[in-house]
This record gives C-alpha cells, structure tokens and sequence, in this order.
C-alpha cells in the first residue's frame, strides 16, 4: 500500500493511493497515519479492505508529510562508504546516530526555508523507515516484521551550523522544513525484500546524488535492532538511514542552497519530491497576507 496525507498543513488527512494512483480519503477508517494506526498488523487489515469504495480525495489537493508527527526522528550519520570518504570522515564501527526535530517534516513538494542566520544549506537524500511495531532489543532478523513501510527523505543540513557552531549535529538538522518526507509511505510488501533501489536527487535539474539503497553500510535490519538495544522503538517513530555521495559540502566551492533552487529526489518505487528554496524572509511574506 502506499499511504499519503492530504490537505492544507496542519490539517491533512490520512489517505491511500488506489490501484489507478488516485488518492481516497481514508479518514473513516483511522484518524491519522501516526502511531497504533501504523501498525504492522493494522496495514495488514487495511490492505485487505477494498479502498475503491473511499471517497477520493480533491483532485488539486496538497499532499503533507505522509506521517503525523512521530515520537522522534532517528537518524544514521555516515551510512554509505563514498559519503563518509567525500565529508573526510572514517567509516563507523557502530551505527553513528543523533536526532532531528520532528517540528522539521513538511510535506514533499514544499518549499525548503532558509533560516535567517543559516549560510550552508545542504542537501541528502535518504531511505526513511517509519516503525510499526515495538522495538525493544531485537534481532536483526525480527526487525523487517516491525517495519510499517518505507519513504523519501531530505535530511536537510546547515554545514556551519554542523560543523563551527559546537554541540550534536542535531543542531544542524532541525529547522522548520529541513525534513521533506514523502511523497508516500510505502509498505513493505510492495518492495523486494533486498531494499535495494535506486537513489537519486538533482539540484536545479542536475544530477549530484545517485545510488542505491542496497549500498547502505549498515542496512535497515540492522540499523533497527542496534537502535532498539539503546531505546524503545515504537509505531510512528521515524528513522532516516543516511545519504550517499554527492552533497555541496567538501566540494573546493561548495554550491549551498540558494532562494530559487529546486530540489527534487526519489527512491525508485517511493516516488520522488520536489522543493523550492525559499529564504526565510521571502516565507515570512507569503505566510503573512497582510504585508
Ligand atoms: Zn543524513
């Protein structure tokens, strides 16, 4: 199944794409995509429900963020070998991990801000894995069974912020908008159980990161049981397992996020984004009719 949120922000509604991609309001049958509505065992049920009988949503309608806003977002530092080389860092022996906000999803198309004091806005494309079970010191081998299904990520980074103002990467990661989830949340079964797809992202039409997910250093099986040996898991709960090479930052001159850039990226099978740079006093106008 591939599960969307649709509607203005702050009041999307859960949705499901249909055979034909059309997207059915499925409201009446969960309140939101958060939480015990993401459970394993729940999307099972849900799969065999004939969603062609939900109403389908307006056509023009915005899609959010394919999840209510989860516990936490977790995410893997350095998990592909070209990436940890291009940013000069040694390979970890241990899944490297910090935090994102959850205050920084937004839906997949977007616009990415800038905030006012940030000069290094970075792009990484990523894996997401969202959790549908509990997760509490498992084996690698029970992870997928916990897993409610997989999405696009942009782990959107302010390098200075990263790396000269001190303090845990979390810093860096967390602004309003630095986490474009989506467009769908696709359930395992739809996937080859490899996980190993393409992954792409392109900066105003050129193409800077190109992959695929099979690379990753440690895998999602993996990542999950390491994570859940340190804290519980729960559903909802949002992981974002690392970006391959081909970010601005390292590069002789690194080309940071500029008002009017477009990004967009994708994961084969999981659809792809695209989102406009916005600076952030450019934002405070349009969100603002009276100026
Ligand atoms: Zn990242």
């Amino acid at each position: 199944m591939r599960l969307v949120r649709f509607g203005l922000p702050e009041e999307e509604r859960p949705g499901v794409l249909d055979a034909s991609g059309t997207v059915r309001d499925a409201s009446s049958l969960v309140r939101d995509w958060s939480g015990n509505a993401l459970e394993v065992g729940a999307l099972r049920d849900l799969a065999r429900s004939d969603v062609s009988q939900l109403p389908v949503a307006e056509a023009r309608s915005r899609l959010g963020c394919p999840i209510g806003t989860p516990g936490k977002i977790i995410c893997i530092g350095l998990n592909y070998a070209d990436h940890a080389e291009e940013t000069g860092f040694d390979l970890p022996r241990e899944p490297l991990i910090f935090f994102k906000s959850p205050t920084a999803l937004s839906g997949p198309f977007d616009p990415i801000v800038i905030p006012a004091t940030a000069n290094a806005v970075d792009w990484e494309v990523e894996l997401a894995v969202v959790m549908g079970g509990v997760a509490r010191n498992v084996r690698p081998g029970e992870a997928a069974s916990l897993v409610a299904g997989v999405a696009v990520a942009n782990d959107v980074t302010d390098r200075q912020w990263q790396f000269e103002r001190g303090g845990q990467w979390s810093k860096a990661k967390s602004a309003d908008t630095f986490a474009p989830l989506g467009p769908w949340l696709v359930t395992l079964d739809e996937l080859p159980a490899s996980l190993d797809l393409r992954i792409w992202l392109r900066k105003n039409d050129v193409p800077r990161q190109e992959s695929r997910t099979g690379r990753l250093v440690f895998p999602v099986s993996q990542i999950v049981a390491h994570l859940s040996e340190f804290m519980t898991l729960l559903p909802g709960d949002l992981v974002l397992t690392g970006t391959p090479q081909g970010v601005a930052y390292n590069k002789p001159d690194p080309d940071y996020l500029k008002e009017g850039d477009i990004i967009t990226c994708g994961i084969e099978g999981l659809g792809s984004q695209r989102c406009e740079i916005h600076a952030a006093t450019c934002a405070k106008r349009t969100t603002n009719p009276l100026k």
